[in-house]
């Protein structure tokens, strides 16, 4: 007989709106997923994903017992499929990972052991991840794939500011007089985002300014739409800034209480005049003029931006340069007013408040910190490594000169994400143990010894931090396939065995029966969580951090006071082209990023029935420049770089500008990553994946 209906209220798995779903369960499988209408932040609103993309949880291929190589220590490792892996026991599996990580640690050391927790893992699984790494392995190389995608935000505005979260709730949207969209496609990639912008524009008369290379589909609701060519952002909004002072368009209350350095910058900034930046982005002064009175005379007035300004070799100057209209205008520290980077994945927020990162503990306290290392000592029973960890793509370049020897990647795919995957399979190829924690067997697991099954989002408790800082519960729908454990379980249960290998006595760190009792110790240790605890979160449905004690209401804007670094701090920046520019010989400028039906490295929606709408690998192309080229909507054509080279469908559409061309980074048949290179932003170690040169060639019949 059938089993009675059930729902099981969720977060939803996929981008950073940290939509709340309610997931409809008949005989232990979700067949519908509907959005509870009085709730935040989506308020009844689902996307594609959250609504129909969630059917991946079912998928015949998930992982469902620990596998172990077959080839066990051959070299160089090839990428095999689950034919190349043979079934094995948890505990056989788990020896073995404790066997090869001790031996690693005594003979190397910790630091020889390169590891990746999740943005797609909870909060309670990141937090015992980083614990096992810092506390047993001894190392701080943990990162995630923020490094990837929001590393440029998070330095800039450290460096403006001292904090890197989204200044505003998303419930704060639809009050707005004026907002800035740049390097955002927000209705693919935030799509309920998207409807609350939407909804102010319509609804409340707010203004919208949108800065992007590619005629996205906000386009069409903007006062005005600023076309720079890509890479030329930096000079768009320093002319920007420029009008804002030479027309004393500035805040100057904000400025004299709140701001640091401002005659300096005044000084510095004058030569920026819009007609500079037009020589340089093409966008016409005029409507740089306007689109900086718009934003310094609103009173209400917020940034949104995404990875098309962070992914960049200039990106941390990119998100200075709007940190610098933000302090200049007064637009922080007030409802709706503020910077707003939209966070990727569904708890990349939540990844690296936990101490997913390789310079901070949770809560951002710093491993170099003696006070705070200490105190973390004392709560975990350990002695601490002092010294920064490597991030990830450090962690790339010492394992490619032999200073990392194994890798641990829960719930990641660096195989897909990492910029030039040539280099990056290479780099694979000559580690010595690799480690992967996943619900899939993807193209990262093709290369692993031992491959651990976990639990999907549906099947466990944990919490989730949306992009606005409000952490969410998720809870168990259906029970996960076969052998697969929550990562938190499987952590806590590799730490121990590790800790004997290393001959210490188990410290009772990792003996948790709960998430919640794993989110308590956390927050014992950091003060912005301190006040939320499983029973608030039941009660309210989420609270925004900070929030120190149990009776403060959380905190949906921040810096109503101060900053984090005190005063706030105007910087000068020079103007630098991007670091591959069209030539000859690759005469296209490209660029990546995100379609609406799929997710990042496609290891999810490429499961689930959002495949039938977006199988393929495109390549979106002007008209002009397909005439030229002799190709037609719907032919295969090379993409080549100096990196590597791809085929995929063309598109051929008025999106992208003559000379520019687009690829979604989702298919591992035609992985964008193939093209893109790694050249990084110097501060934040991000690479460029939004300009290098490509070569677009007609394939034959
Ligand atoms: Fe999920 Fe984001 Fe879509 Fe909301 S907007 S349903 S969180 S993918």
């Amino acid at each position: 007989m059938a089993e009675a209906d059930t729902s099981v209220r969720s977060t939803c798995p996929y981008c950073g709106v940290g939509c709340q779903i309610d997931l409809k369960v008949r005989n232990d499988r979700i067949y519908k997923v509907d959005a509870p209408f009085n709730i935040a932040p989506n308020f009844g609103r689902l996307c594609s994903k959250g609504r129909f993309g969630v059917d991946f949880v079912h998928h015949p291929s998930r992982l469902t017992q620990p596998l172990i190589r077959k080839d066990l220590g051959s070299k160089p490792r090839q990428p095999v499929g689950l034919e190349g892996f043979r079934p094995a026991t948890w505990d056989e599996a788990l020896d073995l990972a404790a066997d090869r990580l001790a031996e690693i640690v005594q003979a190397r050391g910790g630091d020889a052991i390169g590891t990746f927790c999740s943005a797609k893992a909870t909060n309670e699984d990141n937090y015992i991840f980083q614990k096992f790494i810092r506390g047993v392995i001894g190392t701080n190389n943990v990162d995630h794939c923020a490094r990837l995608c929001h590393a440029a935000s998070v330095t800039g505005l450290q460096i403006a500011i001292g904090s890197s979260a989204m200044s505003n709730s998303i419930a704060e949207m639809k009050d707005l007089d004026m907002f800035i969209v740049t390097g955002s496609n927000t209705t693919e990639t935030h799509p309920v985002i998207s409807t609350f912008l939407r909804e102010a524009i319509v609804n409340h008369g707010a203004k919208m300014v949108v800065v992007d290379p590619r005629e996205i589909e906000l386009c069409q609701f903007a006062e005005l739409w600023l076309r720079p060519t890509a890479g030329t952002d930096v000079a768009v909004f320093q002319a920007m800034a420029q009008v804002i002072v030479s027309e004393n368009l500035v805040d100057r209350d904000f400025l004299r209480e709140r701001v640091e350095n401002f005659e300096n910058y005044r000084l510095e900034i004058s030569d920026s005049t819009p007609e500079w930046a037009e020589a340089i982005s093409g966008v016409p002064a005029a409507d740089i003029r306007t689109a900086a009175r718009l934003y310094a005379q609103a009173n209400q007035a917020a940034i949104y931006w995404g990875m098309g300004i962070s992914q960049s070799v200039h990106g941390t100057d990119n998100a200075l340069s709007l940190s610098n209209l933000a302090l200049l205008t007064g637009n922080l520290g007030k409802s709706g007013s503020g910077l707003n980077p939209l966070r990727g994945q569904n708890n990349v927020q939540g990844c690296s408040d936990s101490g997913g990162l390789p310079n901070v503990f949770p809560g951002y306290q710093l491993v170099t910190d003696d006070e705070i290392r200490t105190k973390f000592e004392r709560d975990w029973g350990v002695l601490l490594n002092p010294q920064e960890g490597l991030t990830t793509m450090e962690m790339v370049d010492a394992a490619e000169r032999g200073a990392i020897q194994a890798y641990f990647v829960m719930g990641e795919n660096p195989m897909m994400s990492e910029p030039d995957l040539r280099h990056a399979r290479h780099v694979m190829e000559d580690l010595d143990f690799i480690l992967v924690q996943d619900i899939f067997l993807n193209e990262t697991g093709e290369y692993a010894d031992i491959l651990l099954p976990a639990a999907s989002f549906a099947e466990k408790s944990g919490t989730f931090t949306n992009s606005d800082r409000r952490v969410q519960l998720i809870r168990p729908a259906v029970p996960s396939p076969g052998q697969a454990r929550a990562d938190w379980e499987v952590l806590c249960d590799l730490a121990v065995r590790v800790e004997q290998r290393l001959g210490r006595e188990s410290s009772a760190g990792f003996s948790f029966t709960s998430p919640a009792e794993i989110w308590d110790e956390m927050a014992r240790l950091t003060p912005p969580f301190q006040g939320i605890t499983y029973d608030r979160l039941e009660r309210e449905s989420g609270v925004h951090w900070p929030c120190p004690t149990p009776d403060h209401p959380g905190t949906p804007y921040l810096f109503t006071d101060t900053f984090p670094r005190g005063k706030g701090q105007l910087v000068s920046l020079d103007y630098n082209p991007s670091a591959e520019l069209p030539d000859d010989e690759f005469p296209f400028i490209l660029s990546t990023g995100r379609v609406l039906y799929h997710w990042h490295g496609g290891t999810m929606t490429r499961r689930s029935k959002l495949d039938d709408i977006y199988p393929e690998p495109t390549v979106e192309i002007h008209p002009l420049d397909a005439d030229q080229l002799g190709v037609q909507a719907g032919d295969w054509i090379q993409v080549r770089s100096r990196r590597g080279q791809i085929r995929v469908r063309t598109l051929v559409t008025e999106r992208s500008p003559q000379g520019m061309v687009f690829i979604p980074f989702h298919f591992a048949e035609a992985a964008a990553n193939e093209l893109t290179m790694d050249v990084r932003d110097e501060r934040a170690k991000i690479p460029d994946y939004k300009v290098c040169a490509v070569a677009v060639e007609p394939l034959a019949e």
